[in-house]
């Protein structure tokens, strides 16, 4: 048996053929987010046999999520796991030839160019304009592809960058929208086949930029799957204004840490992600034996539970914590301050 077998109806389709495999498996892709989008962008690409996918995610898996998210089920709910480490655990027995490291972290301006190391392409997954931001500067700086995508409500769209050879997400949105003016999957939902395929177009423009074949997507591609509409857009990149890859740019503010807040309101969960830079560890278990008489207190490997009044705070080693049962940040800073300390 060769190494190859598996992948046959791949080798089969004569643009990839052998040789585009074999560039598939020797690459390496870093993928930001394993919601939605992210989940069956990552169960495409392990399918499709890239060399080694690293996988971030700073979220556990709730009910709720199962509707559109690929890879996970009720009994990683009840184990209380971290979307990364689900996923990695079902990747690894869909494919045991692909190299899988997941990551229970928040991609943030300290850690994002560490994560970037061997990477040739990195794939959105997130939900939320600062880390698009934040890949977009760190790729812009680093000269390498990315692909955005992103999906609501009945429409989703994509664009495959190429930093300085095509427009990239700040060409296009050059500033992101005010807080509380764009439509988020928790004010108006999101159909679960809108994701899955901005994620398949996603993962077809992986294949083709790992295994150096041309044809990629020259646009934005937006789809509406209740209207049936199906639209490529030209942009243009803005090369003399473009705050990132123009030629007056002042610098890389997101990847600067400019921009960026330490609350962080997650959407669609009524809570709130309170992160502290840089990360330091945090032993769970004397944090555990610490809070004992706060509140009801659960705790494995991946993260801590504390259950007071209508809350439920998950720390991580790291000393991030989501704070759920509010979307007031100021209150979640509070309780955190309160329970795991400044
Ligand atoms: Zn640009």
């Amino acid at each position: 048996m060769s190494e190859l077998d598996r992948y046959i109806r791949q080798t089969l389709f004569a643009p990839l053929g052998e040789a585009g495999q074999l560039k598939l498996l020797s690459s390496s892709v870093l993928l930001v987010g394993c919601g939605a989008l992210g989940s069956h962008v990552a169960d495409r690409l392990v399918r499709a046999g890239v060399g080694r996918l690293v996988i971030v995610d700073r979220d556990y898996i709730e009910l709720s999520n199962l509707q559109r998210q690929a890879l996970f089920d009720e009994d990683d709910i009840e184990a209380g796991l971290p979307k990364s480490i689900a996923a990695a655990e079902k990747l690894r027995r869909i494919n045991s030839q692909v190299e899988i490291e997941p990551r229970v972290a928040d991609v943030n301006y300290t850690n994002i160019e560490e994560l970037l190391e061997g990477i040739q392409l990195v794939m959105d997954g997130s939900d939320n304009f600062e880390t698009r931001y934040l890949i977009n500067d760190a790729c812009v700086k680093h000269h390498l592809p990315w692909i955005y995508g992103g999906s609501i409500a009945n429409y989703g769209m994509t664009m495959t960058i190429r930093p300085y050879q095509t427009a990239c997400l700040r060409c296009l949105f050059p500033e992101a929208p005010p807080p509380g003016s764009a439509p988020t999957c928790d004010t108006v939902g999101v159909l679960n086949a809108v994701p899955a395929t901005i994620a398949a177009i996603q993962s077809s423009e992986a294949i083709k930029l790992l295994a150096g074949v041309s044809q990629l997507n020259p646009g934005l591609i937006h789809i509406d799957l209740w209207e049936n509409t199906f639209e490529t857009l030209k942009v243009a990149r803005r090369v003399d204004t473009c705050p990132a890859c123009g030629s007056a740019s002042g610098g890389f503010e997101y990847l600067e840490g400019r921009e960026g807040a330490q609350a962080t309101l997650l959407c669609g969960r009524d809570a709130v992600q309170i992160r502290v830079l840089p990360a330091r560890p945090l032993s769970l278990p004397r944090l555990a034996q610490r809070l004992q008489f706060a509140g009801d207190v659960s705790f494995n490997e991946f993260l801590l539970r504390l259950r007071v009044d209508s809350y439920e705070i998950t720390v991580f080693p790291d000393a991030r914590a989501i704070v759920k049962g509010t979307d007031d940040e100021a209150l979640a800073k509070s309780l955190y301050s309160k329970f795991i300390g400044d």
